[in-house]
């Protein structure tokens, strides 16, 4: 019986989602083989990848820096426009894995062609969710999620057709649980990107440990699946080996365990509704594991959770708002230009200035989130209000 090969499309290649993605792929190339490629950070990576896994379109995000001056190999692909891959009939998966909103355009490029799109942006789904699921009804496009909470949800829900009564949400809890407000106010970035389990790119690790990636992930979950917000819960684990759990109507819980390595939830993605054997995918180790404990989130300490979920509630484009906010701040306090309580204060800030519109257009939604960047550098311009 010959195995088929799934065509990937992968854009983001270079960063850490992307480059997991391409071991799958070098894992079980029987199974799967690269067609697309598209980065922009990283030429010099992109250029190796081009190298080894000889795809038939390359694209490279238009950069500012020297990158511009390393080129790509001679090679027999075409240079397409990001769009163009994300929607080719070459394509079978289209892998969203670039970070912030650059995900949005291609992902809902992907979605109107009908694609399987394997989605490890959350960016998208927040800023856009409505419109994105409401064209992928239309076209029978998949949203497969890579991100670890919402492959589990989705690895729980296999076989579930109804009576859902909540999705739970597993937080590590990141770097710094349980401190103090005075002691957050001095941390910086170095210690803000040590995060205690997961490894992943710069964005979401100072995002997991504001817990606002914890709110995006709220707000994804209410999408990916048509679930109300207060029937999401969140749970701080700080062990990061349940990613989450499904409770049924009937009161019993399902949960996906794994140890935190994302390689599993990509596979699955790519595999589904296949599960394929993989030598390099860790297996627990249950003498390794003497207690996995659960505790409630401290709203009041990391108010950037309770941001997101109340962003998520007002709907509209207040969404799109908290993201780009926090995409900006995000970039401030890497730069060492604010303190890294003051990214919750300038999200809040933000949020409480804008004009919210219902039931937004693209444009709209572009629009509410260029605004929000502008605010949230014009407020960090000005005199520190708070
Ligand atoms: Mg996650």
């Amino acid at each position: 019986m010959g195995d088929v090969v799934k065509k990937l499309a992968i854009l983001g290649s270079t960063g850490s989602i992307g480059q997991q993605t391409l071991e799958i792929v070098r894992a079980l190339p029987h199974r799967f083989c690269v067609v697309g490629l598209a980065a922009g950070k990283n030429i010099s990576l992109l250029a190796e990848q081009v190298d080894e896994f000889k795809p038939r379109f390359v694209h490279r995000f238009s950069t500012d820096s020297q990158d511009m001056h390393d080129d790509l190999p001679a090679g027999d692909y075409e240079l397409l426009p990001l769009d163009d891959i994300a929607c080719h009939p070459e394509v079978d998966i289209v892998v969203i894995a670039t970070s912030g909103k650059s995900g949005l355009l291609p992902t809902l490029a992907a979605v109107r062609a009908g694609k399987k799109i394997a989605l490890a942006n959350k960016e998208s789904l927040v800023m856009a969710g409505d419109i994105i699921t409401s064209e992928a009804r239309l076209t029978k496009a998949q949203i497969l999620p890579i991100d670890s909470e919402h492959s589990a949800i989705w690895q729980c829900l296999q076989g579930e057709t109804q009576n859902v009564a909540q999705l739970i949400l597993t937080a590590s809890g990141g770097p710094f649980r349980g401190y103090s407000p005075s002691q957050l106010a001095e941390v910086t970035p170095e210690q803000a990107l040590k995060h205690p389990s997961w490894l992943m790119g710069r964005k979401v690790t100072i995002d997991s440990a504001t817990l606002m990636n914890k709110g995006l992930e709220v707000i994804e979950a209410h999408w990916l699946f048509n679930m109300p917000f207060d029937n999401i819960k969140v749970l701080i684990h700080p062990q990061s080996i349940v990613h989450a759990m499904v409770e049924f109507a009937d009161g019993a819980i399902k949960a996906q365990l794994g140890y935190p390595d994302m390689r599993l939830p990509i596979q699955y993605a790519l595999s589904y509704p296949e599960r394929i054997p993989n030598q390099q995918l860790p297996r627990l180790d249950w003498s390794n594991i003497s207690s996995l404990t659960f505790e409630q989130p401290d709203f009041d300490t990391f108010p950037c959770l309770r941001l997101a979920i109340e962003a998520g509630k007002r709907g509209g484009t207040c969404a799109a708002v908290l993201c780009a906010a926090d995409e900006a701040a995000v970039e401030l306090f890497l730069s060492q230009r604010i303190r890294f309580v003051d990214i919750a204060n300038l999200v809040e800030q933000a949020l409480e200035q804008h004009q919210a519109i219902a039931n937004p257009s693209l444009e709209e939604i572009m629009a509410a989130d260029a605004w929000a960047r502008d605010k949230v550098m014009q407020l960090a311009a000005g005199a520190n209000p708070w």
